[in-house]
This record gives structure tokens, C-alpha cells and sequence, in this order.
């Protein structure tokens, strides 16, 4: 509200009513504020509105993160288990050291593949079973 507006509504209804220039003055005035009125009521609620549509955003997004959350601790479950199996197998794993055939298979020392090897003079079953081919035709 304009201080013009402001001094016009606020005189008393005698010098308002006073003459017929006076009323039409402190009618439009009255007008304007109307339109003002409904103006900012009209902005009011679409910021109510807005309020409203953030306030379901900020829901929707703390469901969201507590399914994260739930996700994420299922995950580090997983993940935990992982890690003691890996751990468990690599305290059974056979032995690092590899017993390489010239074709270039490798196997564990401690492995069936390698006791094949030794027990065939350092040739793996693949290249024995090749050979055995060879030999058959
Ligand atoms: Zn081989």
C-alpha cells in the first residue's frame, strides 16, 4: 500500500465523503486495494502451493534415503561375507608356487595338474592327450 493510498483510506469519513471528488478519490483507492488484496492472496496460495510440493519432495526424498541406507548396509553385509570367504579360501588355496608345462598351462604345485606333470616327465594331460593322439594316427 502506497503512503498516498494509505493517507486517502486512513482520513476520516467525513473529509472522505466530503465531496464528490473525495469519494470517487477514496473509491478508486479502495479498488486498488482490492485488486492488491487479491493479488497477493492469489501469491499466498501458490507459495502455500509450492510449500507444499517441497514439503512432499523432502518426503519422498527421506524414503529414498533410508531405502539407501537399507541398501547400502545389506551391501556392506554382503560385502563382509565376501571378504571372510575370500579370506577363508585363500588360507585353503593351493600353494602359490606354479608348475608351468612348455604349451603354457600353469597348475599349483600342490595340484593334481602338477602330480600329472611329475608323474609324465613335465607335460601336462593336455599335451599327454595330444600326444596319445598323435601316436594313434
Ligand atoms: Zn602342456
Amino acid at each position: 500500500m502506497s503512503v498516498m493510498t494509505r493517507g486517502i483510506i486512513a482520513q476520516p469519513y467525513s473529509l472522505a465523503m466530503h465531496s464528490d471528488y473525495s469519494r470517487r478519490q477514496f473509491y478508486s483507492h479502495a479498488q486498488v486495494l482490492l485488486a492488491e488484496h487479491d493479488s497477493a492472496r492469489k501469491h499466498w496460495e501458490n507459495e502455500s502451493n509450492n510449500v507444499q510440493a517441497l514439503m512432499d519432495e523432502v518426503a519422498r526424498l527421506k524414503v529414498e534415503i533410508a531405502g539407501l541406507c537399507t541398501g547400502y548396509e545389506a551391501y556392506e553385509q554382503i560385502n563382509a561375507g565376501l571378504k571372510a570367504e575370500v579370506e577363508a579360501l585363500r588360507k585353503s588355496a593351493p600353494s602359490k608356487e606354479v608348475v608351468w608345462c612348455s604349451c603354457g598351462d600353469g597348475h599349483a604345485a600342490n595340484s593334481y595338474g602338477a602330480g600329472f606333470m611329475d608323474a609324465n616327465d613335465g607335460v601336462c594331460a593336455n599335451c599327454d592327450a595330444a600326444m596319445g593322439q598323435g601316436e594313434q594316427s
